[in-house]
């Protein structure tokens, strides 16, 4: 049994998620942007988030699996469900729960970059940087946090408690 204790409540998630949409709004003045959500992970932040963001956007999503276990990627990505729309041209934002060692993130902006958009930029909602292990230029982070599994608020336990409206730790086992 997982004993939970909340790392980040559900309150300060969302004050933060305001500070971060109006960033994004004043950044991306007279612009138009593509939110694109990886999943499952970063599908609360997604829709939370958007809801704060006053410029036009779209919604995409993209699912990739990142060959690992449940708590280390692998750095190879393989995408399981890409864009509906090309992005020439485009603003690009990805959205995503957590960099960890940063292989995920930084697959997907290479290749999202080959694809010629005017830019792509990376909002996640927490940040571990002590796992780095890929460089990758962060643009927005909700919550840096120090090196433990966390879940919830998007995050999964083998798929489970992403319905959490917070961010908690593992405290028993
Ligand atoms: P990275 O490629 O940056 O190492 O891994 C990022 C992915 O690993 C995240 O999108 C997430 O799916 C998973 N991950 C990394 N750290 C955690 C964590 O603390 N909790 C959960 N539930 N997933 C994590
Ligand atoms: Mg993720
Ligand atoms: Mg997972």
């Amino acid at each position: 049994m997982l004993k939970l204790e909340t790392l980040i409540s559900e309150q300060d998630i969302q004050r933060r998620i305001e500070e971060l949409g109006a960033q994004i709004s004043k950044d991306y003045d007279g612009k138009e942007i593509i939110m694109l959500c990886v999943l499952k992970g970063g599908v609360m932040f997604m829709t939370d988030l958007a809801k704060r963001v006053t410029v036009p956007m779209k919604m995409e999503f993209m699912a990739v699996s990142s060959y690992g276990d449940e708590y280390k990627s692998s750095g190879i990505v393989k995408i399981l469900k890409d864009l509906d729309e090309p992005i020439d041209g485009k603003h690009v934002l990805i959205v995503e729960d957590i960099i960890d060692s940063g292989r995920t993130l930084s697959y997907l902006k290479n290749i999202l970059e080959g694809r010629n958009p005017s830019s792509v930029k990376i909002c996640t909602l927490l940040d571990k940087p002590d796992q780095r292990v890929v460089d990758v230029e962060v643009d927005y982070v909700g919550f840096t946090i120090p090196d433990s599994f966390v879940i919830g608020y998007g995050l999964d336990y083998h798929q489970f408690y992403r319905n959490l409206p917070y961010i908690a730790v593992n405290k028993g086992e």
